[in-house]
């Protein structure tokens, strides 16, 4: 949310509050991590002249934002947005988002006394498949529970909520929601471009139970003779590590699938996401989360679906080489990211990120491959390092 709305946000300094009081003044430095309480004149001064700096540079690479992710070698990147509630799609066209790659749906449901009504959920369904058409929006259906908690719901509090009844389980457990949302979606169908998935699926079966209660949906709206995309794509999230092992077989199940890394590395390296005295290991670096990415996107590419990245990886401008090196060549992601991602996009070759990534996949450690991308990547992009994306 925080990000969304562009508002700086640090968490984890656990004792602040103990130090600051009401009407302090704060620099918060997003890049470093770091917060000052009450700084210095001079500190002032020198952080305003960082963000006159950072304004300027936004707006220099905003100008050729609207120009297609094209790396030098000639590989035409999609790059779309991540968003969590309709206003935003403004940012997404005005940053150059080629579509919505990820519409998180939980926002009506958290902010609603109550359930949503279909009726609610198609008014923004269509609204949103019309404003971003002709480009594409894939909605997500609904991922509550683990972090984000409707209190409306009946989501018990549980003591591993990421581990417990959420997303695709919850919706299983109850198709009468299930089916309002399904119906929304595929009433907006229609309407633009849409795309449908399914959030932590962890095998098979609860694809096929998926697809089971959307095929009732459809039924029940041919019955009515109301219209919906019949070629509407259907998709899955790749955010559980047995989902990876079993990519193969639910490739011949789905159209696309979508790499969630907030959730792969979770649950990959046993990670709790939102857990700031772990925050140290939750690295998209890590071997085996680079890995298991490159496995979906081989078993993606040989079945002949497709596959895309939609984790906070996807913005981060360090690891947009290794994420091309290894195969990716769609990527969705905050709108505020897009601008840069595209420039370190049309600065990179995908051959010579292939090679690279031969180099990466040879390092065992997070720490080394990082080191390794960003000597890579300060002589590729300076500004990067220039503008302090590189801080650790
Ligand atoms: C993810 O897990 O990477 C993802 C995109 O989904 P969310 O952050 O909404 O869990
Ligand atoms: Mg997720």
């Amino acid at each position: 949310m925080a990000q969304a709305l562009e508002i700086p946000a640090i968490v984890g300094l656990e004792t602040a509050t103990a130090f600051i009081e009401d009407g302090d003044l704060l620099i918060v430095d997003r890049n470093t991590g770091d917060v000052i309480i009450n700084p210095q004149d001079s500190t002032i001064i020198y952080y305003q002249e960082k963000q006159f700096q950072h304004e300027e540079f936004k707006s220099i690479i905003a100008k050729k934002s609207h120009l297609p992710a094209t790396t030098l070698d000639g590989w035409r990147i999609a790059v779309k947005g991540n968003i969590e509630f309709l206003e935003e799609v403004e940012a997404v066209r005005d940053n150059g988002g080629d579509g919505i790659g990820l519409f998180r749906t939980e926002f009506l449901y958290l902010k609603s006394k109550g359930l949503p009504s279909e009726e609610e959920l198609f008014e923004d369904y269509r609204n949103l498949a019309q404003s971003i058409s002709p480009d594409p929006v894939t909605i997500r259906t609904l991922d509550l529970g683990g972090d984000k908690f409707s209190s409306e719901l009946e989501i018990t509090r549980e003591m591993n909520p990421a581990l417990g009844l959420r997303a695709i389980r919850f919706c299983l457990k109850e198709p009468e929601l299930f089916k309002s949302q399904l119906r929304a979606i595929l009433r907006a169908s229609v309407y633009g471009h849409v795309q449908l998935m399914f959030p932590m699926i962890s095998g098979l079966q609860e694809i096929l139970d998926a697809k089971k209660i959307l095929a009732e949906v459809k039924d029940e709206l041919d019955q009515k003779q109301t219209h919906y995309d019949p070629e509407l794509s259907v998709g899955i999230m790749i955010e559980v590590p047995s989902a990876v092992t079993m990519a193969e077989v639910l490739a011949q199940h789905v159209d696309f699938f979508s790499i969630g890394t907030n959730d792969l590395i979770q649950y990959g390296l046993a990670i709790d996401r939102i857990n700031e005295h772990v925050a140290y290991m939750y690295q998209p670096f890590h071997p085996a989360i680079l890995r298991m990415i490159q496995h979906v996107v081989i078993t993606a590419k040989d079945a002949g679906i497709g596959v895309s990245l939609c984790g906070e990886m996807a913005g981060d401008p360090l690891c947009v080489s290794v994420l091309l090196g290894l195969g990716i060549e769609e990527l969705s992601m905050n709108a505020r990211s897009i601008p840069l991602v595209k420039k370190v996009i049309r600065s990179i070759s995908v051959e010579q990120a292939r090679k690279d990534f031969d180099k990466v996949i040879r390092l065992y450690t997070a720490n080394e491959v990082r080191a390794y991308v960003v000597d890579k990547m300060k002589a590729l992009v300076p500004e990067l390092e220039e503008k302090g994306f590189l801080d650790a």
